[in-house]
């Protein structure tokens, strides 16, 4: 029987992301991934800084750069109806990436498949590194649960049935987790007033920049992507697929003329509503990371509402931290799999921030009403203004770094703008970022 130092359930953002990690320091990994070929299925193509900044110290951040469209910030417009129902611009706000002191100072656009490509060729450089494909993962087929010790699992490879052993499991296969039902962990799960619909459609060459539209009663999010292409997502009520499928294509075109009139044109080649998908988004909230010798990262360990674009960031950055810890463990020898709560000492508080984030900028666009559009236009203003909640806003989501919200923040959001020190505004704004400490504190042991 075939043994492993860590087998990664799911080849995924996360899983890969692992992997890469781990073989490069020569540990025995195995990826088990269920899909051949994975088609068109919209997933994540957002990156925030801190997920760039982990794709450097492995190596790739060169190749995903090129790959990829820098957005250094994303335009927000609130759009309010005059009396005959036209849509004028009432606010615009800029969402600054580029105020980061990140060497990365950008969000930037990837089709998923392509940075998948990108990490699994790079892990396929080294001996250490293993792929099966199409491969599932069924049950652990040794397991003492009272000392949560997983050994033995038994994985459909193409026709055949085997069995192999490793020292770590991971489980990166999204949201519905084996690992983690194995792992007894209960899900809290948070459901929303809203779905969306996203698809890729081809975009003017100009059009470069990332905008989001947003009306009393509607939300169109544009996000360019390289080799002019655009990646759209248009809130929707639930139930509402159906009917504007019956209704005809012109349904989704329809809001482009009102919002972004330039891309009309472009959302027209759109031949078929096969071409869209249907998003419901879901929050899972998991109490443990980590039972004995099995972890459970990305999507297994957290979902969290697409509005701020953090999933697919959550899971690199969890391959990334849980891979140094691993890579630490086995060069130091420390293989007792106590020090795998690490992770989750390093991650949960994180993701479950990131999750509240999420959460929080859905609930901003989750009521069609005027004085609801309203109350988001004043705390939109509010936010951009002040320096403060500006920078912390989009430090925070960019996963560089986290500057908690405080009592403080109530004051700035109602006093002046200029009511700051900014000495301490510069000394603070330094320290919350995350340094070799906070992300692999290990490493000083
Ligand atoms: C439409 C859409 C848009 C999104 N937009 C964004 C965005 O802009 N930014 C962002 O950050 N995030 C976004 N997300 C979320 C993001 O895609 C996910 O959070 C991210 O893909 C999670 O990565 P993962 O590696 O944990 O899981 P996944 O990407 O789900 O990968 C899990 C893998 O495990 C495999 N697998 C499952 N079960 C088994 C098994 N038993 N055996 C073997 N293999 C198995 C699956 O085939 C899959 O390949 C979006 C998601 C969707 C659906």
């Amino acid at each position: 029987m075939e043994r492993f130092d860590v087998v990664v359930i799911g080849g995924g953002v996360g899983g890969l992301t692992l992997a890469l990690r781990l073989a490069k320091s020569d540990i025995k990994v195995l990826v088990l991934e269920k899909v051949k070929n994975p088609g068109k299925i919209y997933k994540g193509e957002l990156l925030q800084p801190k997920s760039i900044e982990n794709f450097h110290e492995m190596g790739i951040s060169e190749e995903v750069m090129e790959k990829s469209l820098a957005l250094p910030i994303i335009h927000t417009y609130e759009m309010t109806e005059d009396k005959d129902g036209q849509l004028f611009e009432s606010m615009y706000i800029p969402l600054r990436y580029d105020m980061l002191p990140s060497k990365f100072a950008q969000a930037r656009m990837i089709p998923h498949e392509t940075l998948k490509t990108i990490i699994l060729e790079e892990a396929k450089k080294y001996d250490s590194f293993h792929y099966w494909n199409p491969a599932t993962f069924q049950t652990f087929t040794k397991m003492d649960e009272k000392k949560a010790q997983f050994d033995r699992a038994l994985i459909k490879y193409g026709d055949e049935d085997r069995e192999i052993q490793g020292t770590f499991f991971v489980g990166a296969e999204g949201r519905s987790s084996i690992v983690r039902k194995a792992m007894k962990q209960q899900v809290v799960t948070t459901q929303y007033n809203h779905h969306f619909l996203t698809v890729t459609f081809p975009r003017p060459e100009s059009y470069t920049e990332a905008r989001m539209f947003a009306s009393h009663r509607e939300f169109i999010g544009l996000f360019p992507l390289p080799d002019n292409e655009i990646r759209c997502v248009m809130l929707i009520k639930p139930g509402s697929y159906n009917k504007m499928k019956k209704e005809g294509l012109h349904t989704f075109y329809e809001p482009f003329a009102r919002f972004e009139p330039e891309l009309e044109p472009y959302v027209q080649q759109i031949e078929s509503w096969k071409k869209i998908q249907l998003m419901i988004p879901i929050r899972h909230n998991i109490h443990t990371y980590v039972k004995g010798n099995a972890a459970i990262i990305g999507d297994a360990a957290h979902t969290v509402h697409p509005m701020a674009g953090e999933g697919m960031n959550l899971a690199i950055q969890d391959g990334a931290i849980l891979g140094d810890l691993l890579c630490w463990m086995y060069s130091t020898g420390n293989l007792d799999k106590k020090h795998l709560k690490q992770f989750e000492k390093v991650r949960k508080k994180r993701a479950d921030r990131i999750s509240n984030l999420s959460h929080m900028s859905a609930l901003g666009y989750a009521w069609p009403f005027k004085w609801y559009q309203w109350g988001r236009k004043f705390a939109l203003k509010r936010f951009e203004r002040h320096p403060i909640l500006h920078y912390k806003h989009m430090l925070n989501i960019s996963g560089v770094g986290w500057w908690p919200y405080s009592l403080y923040d109530a004051f700035r959001f109602i006093g002046p703008s200029n009511m700051y020190r900014k000495k301490h505004f510069e000394t603070r704004s330094k320290k919350v970022i995350f340094d070799e400490t906070d992300d692999y504190p290990w490493r000083n042991e």
